[in-house]
């Protein structure tokens, strides 16, 4: 049997035990809150997000509350504090300002992974650059080499962690795009945040999928990588800038 096809049966008959029942009310998989585990991700899917900077309030900071929360960052903060997601200020020439969420900006060659010495950095199929905490060995070369200080380093020991976010002190952590929710059919946390204030500054989706409302969204405005002219192709996009 070839490996392609015996690779196939067994997603097969993974999606076909997924529905059964293994105790009393418990199946072999959750299927309501995502796919089963055996069929992976693909590179069918690009997942990115589109920030419109003409939505997001000055005053507003729904999305860093959100990301604390739903990774485990919450808490005092200190100067040395890991932080996923902050938002910036910016000032043109003519004096208007601009505020707008900074993030991981998820790139297609991420340089982070270039340079991590253990494979700890790694970009899955579908476009997400995570951090193997398994392997991580804090050397933080990824921090130096990211352009966008997007990557933190967890100084202090972690107490009462979230179960679905793992983290470790002495490794680098960055914006995961919420991939638990993902893999759960879920949309990330700052994205259901900044909805629910009213702005709607933030829209998640598959960049592959031509027919996507992010993808219909870039085909149809004007909108930018940050420093596109490093070409990390990044899964982050900026609207209004
Ligand atoms: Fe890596 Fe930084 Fe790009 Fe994120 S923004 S993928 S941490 S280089
Ligand atoms: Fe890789 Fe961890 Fe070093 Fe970053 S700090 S380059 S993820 S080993």
């Amino acid at each position: 049997m070839s490996v392609d096809r015996g690779r196939r049966q067994i997603l097969a008959w993974g999606a076909a035990m997924a529905g059964v029942t293994i105790a009393p009310g418990i199946t072999l998989f959750d299927l309501a809150h995502g796919r089963p585990p055996a069929e992976g991700v693909s590179n069918n899917v690009r997942w990115g997000m589109l920030v419109d900077v003409n939505a997001c309030a000055s005053d507003c900071d729904a999305c860093v509350v959100a990301c604390d929360k739903e990774n485990g960052l919450s808490g005092a903060k200190t100067a040395t504090s890991a932080q996923w997601i902050r938002k910036i200020e910016l000032t043109a020439p003519s004096g208007q300002t601009r505020s707008l969420p900074m993030m991981c900006q998820h790139c297609a060659d991420p340089p982070c992974v270039d340079v991590c010495p253990t494979g700890a950095s790694f970009k899955r199929a579908d476009g997400i650059v995570l951090v193997d905490r398994h392997t991580c060995i804090g050397c933080r070369y990824c921090m130096m080499a990211c352009p966008y200080k997007a990557r933190s380093f967890v100084h202090e020991p972690l107490t009462d962690q979230k179960t679905d976010v793992p983290r470790g002190k002495g490794c680098v952590e960055s914006c995961t795009l919420c991939v638990h929710r993902i893999d759960r059919d879920q949309i990330p946390a700052c994205v259901e945040a900044c909805a629910a204030t009213g702005h709607k500054a933030l829209l998640f989706g598959n960049l592959n999928d031509p027919s996507s409302e992010i993808s219909r969204r870039i085909a149809a405005v004007a909108t930018v990588q940050v420093r596109a002219d490093l070409r990390l192709d990044t899964g982050v996009r900026y609207q209004g800038l």
